[in-house]
């Protein structure tokens, strides 16, 4: 059940294995649509690797593309993103790290063009992030719905927990069901146990002049480029607000992060705001409920949804159908040790 990307991939790998599969969603989608969809296997505050970026980046690379033809639409693409050091300690971390073979395949080395870079001020240079990609999320969403629909079923409503029973959902019978629900999995009943957190994120696009068409520019906040001079900018995190309104403060935190990357006055076009569904090790939430044999989770994939569903969605249908384990991190099972 859920219709994001946690749900959507999990339905495509299980159609895949020649299951039967129903998608049930209620058709309105906050977080995978108001999505940047970047896929960048960094993460900058320590300049380190994005959790098992390599495998994650080996499963995307043949999901996504697979997809497009399966769908016939195209919704995903490399882009050139450039991180612009916020001060002469994240520098030297670059320095250090794009050596060293574990960073080789994410970091270009610093050249001698990356320090003239001066397209936007960049006072402690610049390094060049390799493999980064970025999925059209509002192409993204409907079309592998579609395919979903085309060889399984997809109901568009809302769950009702108090017709699910341990084998049939509102009178037809199943073998499991799984729960893909984002941020609205704080309500599920039977998975209560889960520390899950819902932190909500704003984004907008804007019209920017001066900014490079074609080029992804990250310092305090990542600008995602669309073509046309217009640009995805964000975004915030609040874990104090549960609603998917947009803010004014949180408009002006984007506008006031942005001004370190562009001085030129912007137009925003659109401003958006969504809710992740976080936890509190950075873990997803993977696996079977200890009572109920037949009621799965598939959840908390966090910030970086569009990187990590791949490979776990792969990983966690194997377990499903051929009993292979989780890995470690993901498993509920941390949550009650005792049992
Ligand atoms: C501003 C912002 C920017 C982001 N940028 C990026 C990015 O660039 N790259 C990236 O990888 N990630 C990004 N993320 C994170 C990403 O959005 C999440 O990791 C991802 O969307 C989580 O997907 P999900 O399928 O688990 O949840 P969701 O997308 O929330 O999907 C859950 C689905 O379940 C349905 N549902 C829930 N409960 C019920 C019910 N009771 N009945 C019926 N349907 C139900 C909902 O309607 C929804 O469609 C961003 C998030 C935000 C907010």
């Amino acid at each position: 059940m859920g219709g994001g990307i946690s749900g959507l991939s999990v339905s495509v790998r299980l159609l895949h294995r020649g299951c039967d599969v129903t998608l049930i969603d209620s058709g309105v989608n906050h977080s995978s649509r108001v999505a940047a969809g970047m896929i960048n296997p960094l993460v900058f505050r320590r300049m380190n690797r994005s959790w098992r970026a390599g495998e994650c980046l080996d499963s995307l690379r043949s999901f996504y593309p697979d997809l497009e033809s399966e769908t016939a639409t195209p919704f995903f693409s490399s882009v050139p993103l450039r991180r612009i050091f916020s001060s002469d300690q994240e520098r030297r971390y670059w320095l250090e790290k794009q050596h060293l073979a574990e960073f080789r395949e994410f970091m270009n080395v610093v050249t001698a063009e990356d320090d003239a870079f001066d397209v936007v001020p960049s006072p402690f240079g610049s390094g060049r992030v390799k493999n980064v990609y970025a999925i059209n999320t509002r192409a993204f969403l409907p079309s592998v719905r579609s395919y979903v629909a085309r060889h399984g079923r997809v109901i568009t409503s809302s769950f009702d927990y108090n017709s699910l029973s341990e084998s049939s959902y509102n009178g037809v019978n199943y073998d499991g069901v799984i729960f893909c629900e984002g941020h609205q999995g704080v309500h599920n009943p039977w998975f209560q146990f889960l520390p899950l957190s819902q932190t909500k994120g704003e984004i907008i696009t804007i019209r920017a002049t001066t900014l490079p068409d074609g080029h992804s520019l990250n310092r305090k906040c990542f600008m995602l480029p669309l073509g046309n001079q217009t640009f995805k900018v964000g975004s915030t995190y609040n874990w104090n607000d549960p609603t998917t309104q947009p803010t004014e403060e949180g408009k002006q935190q984007i506008l006031d992060k942005l001004s370190y990357l562009i001085r030129e006055a912007v137009t925003v076009l659109d401003h958006e705001a969504g809710i992740r569904p976080t936890t509190p090790d950075r873990r997803a939430f993977i696996g079977t409920h200890p009572e109920h044999p037949n009621y799965h989770v598939f959840n908390g994939l966090g910030t970086k949804g569009y990187l990590i569903a791949p490979l776990l969605s792969e990983e966690f249908v194997s377990f499903l159908l051929d009993g292979t384990p989780l890995h470690e991190e993901v498993r509920i099972k941390r949550f009650y040790p005792g049992r």
